[in-house]
């Protein structure tokens, strides 16, 4: 992004005329590294096409589209001329600003200058600057103004204490683009001031991105230390922005008026009080601009110029975007808005000119405002999936044999329903606001009356549930009134329902609270129906009889919303055995494959599918005799199965007398119960986010220990594995804002994080050691990649041990990442166990993100790079006489037992689901035998061989 510096200015420069300026210019931008020589033909050739003078003694030489190949990196020169360059017709340029950029980043560089030009004389002071501060201080041109309008303010909004009102308040600095996440954090903090009259005051500079003011009044009475409380100003600080505001305020005050603002019913009324920007009923029209470059200096000229013929005053704004409507007269406001192609802009013009002036502007803004414009695509809802790979690829025929990941084991037999978002054009303008009113109405409808049918198929009350959401949201009045208005200005139908859905879909993902955000893929949903319903698109039928499910790619969350009794299995386009909606899919027992390629979503709807979970294969409308086989194993496989669960809560011994214990993995408090009942010998895994995640917000010590006691409480005595908090990388906290990292997986995760917090690993120690009352506790730190992490969180729990004593603990670490195998034999003198996270050791000995869409495929836990690992790791505990548990998904593969079994690993901790299943497998091998099918794993080249391996047995 192009920013201003002072690094990039070079003071005192002089030129003969403007040819000899460009030549300055360009030889620093070559020499700097910027551009190529030849850049400096496209400086000329864009003077040429028109002069790059801005006004107020500033140009802006950059090159044309045809000499972009020409950047090397995006970047700005300035050179101060003070004996001025004259740049044509008689403009003289004290400064210039040379632009070298790719595309057309340097329409944010003019949104940074417009507060410059806005001020008077400033050409004759930027000549006059004799340093680089002053002049950069000039170009930064009059204070940033406070933000105050109609959006801002939140009138009887529902709140049932001061906490969540300021956070109603500072949710609408946060739209209006105010500030960062995390300001409602940082206001909680801060001394809220009693104005009188009912009005408190709240304000903080932290995280401002520019000053703003918000105003929010309770839906009921209410009192905050002991005084009653009717309206709370939340102000985003920055400098004195906010000043004359506050006089005014003061000014309210002392003439004892501050209770019509408490007692507002309509924004313009607290905007009249306070002296805000005021929302302008005044007729509008809009219209997408389709300049390539966007609204740059050229066209904002024409656009400006031809607005000045009208007496009276007309606004421009960008729909959806943050700021308020300026003056289409002024220049240097409309380069302030940065629009850019694609960009829908509002006009607002004075009643009394309106009915001339919108016409003529929309006119100039359709013919390009003097460039040659190519006309805007109709707007496409979604990626052409479909139409993008039938290009290349074809479907799979009738009888073919797809090889795909293994993702959840199972046999499932049944019709392709073919789940993808298909593109779907609709214009952008309506016919009448009527028609389209109507049109909306009957789509609304037809949904509505859809869901209903869905909600009284739906067996499972959580699924049903989700539905009944659904319906709630179409009868929203927020979001009809507001796609009203849009009909009234002249949109579709479906042009205004898609903005809306989207533009609340995309607050609620702002939102701090987890459980809220995830709505905003519910309104994508519902927005989704209702666009396919008016533009009679029709939607696949969900077949009568269970079904496999084809998609691209699906979430974790698309599949704790299936119905188990509907979809028999699930295939995917892309996806890899360890991304979380696989741990999901198998976790609810149904076979899945993923990343089988996009050819699959050419099937036919309809098409029979026979998948094999198991052994990752796909047969397309397999002959009779393959499908007698399938059911048969199917059914076998259920037998053994059923055999297998009679035995769960027998301990798992091979042949020859070797025991294994078998433990559970589980993510929620509640799951224990279930966990022992499948035969869990303990927990191996507590995945203590999942808690975190499961609250609203940080759960505080009492709620933590009220969670791990009934973990304990649940298990009877057997022994509790529980890993302490592992967020980051692909584990996101909604309410503990991580900064962003370029590579989240190898940044700030795990230990690294929790080290860092250090009030929040205590109170989940001290929780985790409180509700321990003598019973087996198991420790364990997650990501530990060097022996002095390890250290510091083991130093951390012995001094709240001394606090808090524990008969029964161990205290031990996950291995996932290489250098702590690596390291195992230095570690294991110190831990009491180690616990192999194959999925991140995996990932990282591999080198494959987990949730690749298409490498995940590769990274097969099976693999001998992280088979010797798990080697030196189990080699290194048991010759310090520790244990090693196997807790990644790797531990629940059929194939890898026996592998693991054979490297000496003492426990592999599953879903419950697999519990039965891998106890029965351990049973049918003798430990010699595994040995030396791991010693013969380790010495092979791939994870397939080892399979082979595996299956030759
Ligand atoms: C692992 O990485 O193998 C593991 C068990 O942890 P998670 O899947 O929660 O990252
Ligand atoms: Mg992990």
């Amino acid at each position: 992004m192009l920013e201003l510096t002072i690094e990039q200015i070079s003071m005192g420069q002089s030129a003969v005329d403007k040819p000899a300026a460009l030549q300055l210019l360009a030889d620093h931008l070559v020499a700097d590294g910027l551009v190529a020589d030849g850049y400096l033909a496209g400086l000329q050739a864009r003077e040429a096409q028109g002069s790059t003078f801005l006004g107020q003694g500033i140009a802006i030489p950059h090159g044309t589209p045809e000499t972009r190949d020409q950047v090397f990196a995006t970047g700005v020169r300035l050179m101060q001329f003070p004996d001025g360059v004259d740049w044509g017709d008689g403009q003289i340029v004290y400064l210039a600003i040379g632009i070298a950029a790719k595309s057309d980043e340097h329409l944010r560089l003019l949104q940074l200058l417009t507060r410059a030009l806005g001020e008077t004389d400033l050409g004759q002071a930027l000549r006059r600057a004799s340093s680089p501060e002053a002049l950069l201080k000039l170009l930064q041109g009059a204070p940033q103004e406070l933000a105050l309008d109609a959006q801002m303010i939140g009138l009887g909004v529902s709140a049932d204490d001061f906490e969540e009102l300021v956070w109603r308040g500072a949710r609408l600095l946060r739209q209006a683009d105010c500030v960062s996440n995390g300001f409602a954090g940082v206001l909680q903090q801060v001394e809220a001031l009693p104005l009188g009259d009912g009005l408190w005051w709240l304000h903080s500079e932290q995280t401002v991105k520019r000053p703003g003011l918000a105003f929010v009044t309770p839906d009921k009475p209410m009192r905050y230390l002991g005084q009653p409380l009717s309206g709370l100003f939340c102000l985003a600080s920055l400098g004195e922005a906010h000043q004359a505001l506050l006089e005014r305020l003061c000014a309210l005050l002392i003439e004892g008026r501050g209770h019509e603002l408490g007692r507002a019913t309509s924004s313009r009324k607290v905007l009249e009080v306070l002296g805000g920007e005021l929302p302008a009923d005044w007729p509008s029209a809009r219209i997408a601009l389709a300049n390539a470059h966007g609204l740059h200096a050229r066209p904002a000229k024409i656009l400006a110029q031809l607005a000045k013929r009208f007496d009276g005053e007309i606004r421009i704004r960008i729909v959806d975007g943050q700021d308020s409507a300026v003056s289409v007269k002024s220049l240097s406001k409309l380069l302030s808005l940065g629009a850019r192609r694609g960009q829908v802009l509002e006009i607002i013009a004075e009643p009394s000119i309106a009915a001339d002036a919108l016409p003529a502007l929309l006119a100039a803004i359709e013919e390009g405002l003097g460039e040659e414009v190519e006309p805007l695509p109709a707007v496409s809802q979604q990626r052409e999936v479909i139409a993008d790979i039938a290009e290349v690829l074809s479907a799979p025929t009738s009888g073919s044999l797809l090889q795909a990941i293994p993702a959840a084991p199972g046999i499932a037999i049944g019709p392709a329903h073919i789940q993808v978002q298909q593109t779907i054009d609709y214009p952008l303008r309506g016919e009448s606001a009527a028609i389209e009113r109507e049109r909306l109405k009957n789509a609304l409808a037809d949904v509505r009356q859809d869901i209903q049918g869905l909600i009284e198929r739906s067996k499972a009350k959580a699924i049903r549930e989700i539905f009944i959401t659904h319906q709630e949201m179409l009868d929203d009045p927020e979001l009809t009134d507001e796609v009203d208005t849009r009909l009234k200005q002249g949109e579709s139908a479906e042009a205004a329902w898609m903005a809306v859905i989207e533009a609340a879909a995309k607050q609620q993902e702002a939102l701090q609270d987890a459980l809220l955000a995830e709505r905003a893929a519910d309104l994508r949903d519902i927005g989704r129906r209702v666009l396919a319903q008016l533009c009679g698109v029709q939607t696949p039928a969900e077949p009568e009889q269970p079904y496999i499910l084809v998609m691209d790619e699906v979430g974790p969350s698309d599949v704790a919303r299936l119905d188990p009794a509907r979809v028999a299995g699930i295939l995917t386009a892309r996806g890899g055995a360890t991304a979380h909606s696989a741990i999901v899919a198998r976790a609810l027992g149904i076979p899945a494959l993923v990343g089988a390629g996009a050819a699959v979503l050419l099937l036919k709807p309809g098409t029979p599918l026979l998948l094999d979970g198991q052994r990752g294969r796909l047969h397309v409308d397999a002959d009779a005799a393959t499908l007698q086989r399938a059911t048969e194993e199917r059914d076998t496989r259920e037998q053994r199965l059923k055999a297998a669960a009679e035995q769960r809560h027998q301990p798992a011994h091979t042949t020859d007398g070797h025991a294994v214990e078998v433990f559970a993995n589980i993510g929620e408090s509640a799951g224990v119960t279930s966990a022992v009942e499948q035969g869990a010998e303990g927990i191996g895994l507590l995945r203590t986010e999942l808690i975190f995640m499961a609250h609203p917000q940080a759960p505080d010590e009492a709620t933590q220990e009220a969670e791990y006691r009934r973990v304990l409480d649940g298990l009877a005595g057997r022994p509790l594995v529980v890993r302490t908090l592992d967020v980051g990388g692909d584990k996101p906290l909604p309410y503990w804002p991580i900064a962003k990292e370029e590579n989240p997986f190898l940044g700030v995760r795990g230990i690294r994080l929790t080290l860092q917090r250090p009030q929040i690993m205590e109170a989940q120690l001290r929780a985790l050691l409180r509700s321990a009352d003598n019973r087996p506790l198991r420790i364990m730190f997650p990501m530990v990649g060097s022996v002095d992490e390890w250290r510091q969180a083991r130093d951390m729990t012995e001094r709240l041990r001394l606090e808090i004593p524990v008969a029964d603990l161990q205290l031990g670490i996950m291995i996932e990442v290489p250098s702590a195998a690596l390291l195992a034999p230095v570690l294991a003198k110190e831990v009491d166990f180690f616990s192999v996270g194959t999925n991140d050791l995996t990932q990282y000995t591999l080198a494959i993100d987990r949730g690749h869409p298409t490498l995940s495929a590769q990274a097969d836990g099976l693999h001998p790079a992280v088979l010797q690992l798990i080697d030196i790791t189990v080699r290194a505990a048991h010759a310090h006489g520790k244990w090693v548990g196997v807790c990644g998904e790797l531990a629940a593969d059929p194939l890898a037992v026996p592998v693991l079994v054979g490297l000496g690993v003492d426990e592999l901790s599953v879903s419950g689901r697999s519990i039965a299943e891998v106890k029965a497998r351990i049973r049918e091998l003798s430990l010699t035998q595994t040995q030396n099918l791991a010693q013969q794993a380790l010495a092979v080249g791939s994870a397939n061989e080892v399979r082979a391996l595996v299956e030759a047995l």
